[in-house]
């Protein structure tokens, strides 16, 4: 079951590359055509398309024109493969594994399209928000209570944020995506997550911002205001959240009441 859930994750992840790849462009459909090389526009053999094994059988590049092919495409059905077999350890088969599944799918798009473009797709964040909240019927993990709380405060809290942010700065510090995106974060898992999400998530984003600064200087680059989305460090927050919860409310009480 642990091998199925590998490479169904995998095929998964396959089909993720494509709508990171086309949610962005306008007028792009996610179904047809099927899959074509950026380059030369020849459709993908599905022997070329077999899920992590052909990039490396084709040593990362196009068959026909040799053009590089990114290692995005690996890495996401990797991530996608792991994180299925992950689940379901975790869960078995249960309401649970198909829920976070689609959850953690959802998070991954989210991350690559933010990194690249700067948003965060409604499609995703506001029928997350939906699902989210509508799955909690059925999550045993997650009431409907700590779900309708965490869209509640998961967006109110990021709002306050941003527009106190605005007031004092006049400028945006954060999109409405990285609102939309905590209220979804905060329907799937409850509103119990949100301050290690809220906080992990600062922690990695200022690491990585200091880390672009330092290598900026190196580089003799001005330290200008360059802008890094938020996204992606709530959505690794809140992977993290998924598997470690136990622990983390564990060392939540242990720092904050010790005994
Ligand atoms: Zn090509």
């Amino acid at each position: 079951m642990l091998i199925l859930s590998f490479i169904v994750g995998a095929a998964i992840g396959s089909f993720l590359n494509v709508v990171i790849y086309r949610l962005p462009e306008e007028g792009q459909s996610i179904v047809f055509p099927g899959s074509h090389c950026p380059g030369c526009g020849k459709s993908i053999k599905w022997y070329d398309n077999i899920p992590i094994i052909s990039f490396f059988l084709l040593r990362a590049r196009c068959r026909y024109c040799k053009i590089k092919i990114s290692w995005q495409y690996p890495m996401v059905e990797l991530a996608m493969a792991l994180f299925a077999a992950a689940l379901f350890y975790r869960f078995s088969l249960s309401p649970s594994l198909f829920i976070y599944f689609v959850f953690v799918a959802a998070l991954v798009v989210v991350i690559f399209i933010d990194f690249h473009h700067m948003i965060i797709p409604d499609v995703i964040s506001l029928s997350g928000i939906a699902l989210g909240f509508g799955l909690s019927f059925v999550n045993p993990l997650v009431t409907w209570q700590q779900s309708g709380l965490g869209i509640l405060l998961g967006g109110g809290s990021l709002y306050l944020i941003a527009a106190s942010y605005y007031l004092v700065t006049k400028r945006e510090g954060m999109g409405g995506g990285d609102i939309k995106l905590l209220a979804m974060i905060g329907a799937f898992l409850g509103w119990q997550s949100l301050p290690f999400v809220v906080f992990s998530s600062s922690v990695l984003g200022a690491v990585a911002g200091f880390t672009i600064i330092i290598c900026q200087r190196n580089k003799g680059n001005k330290a200008g205001k360059t802008a890094i989305p938020y996204g992606p460090f709530l959505s690794i927050g809140s992977i993290f959240y998924l598997f470690f919860q136990e622990k983390i409310h564990e060392f939540i009480l242990w720092y904050f009441f010790p005994t």
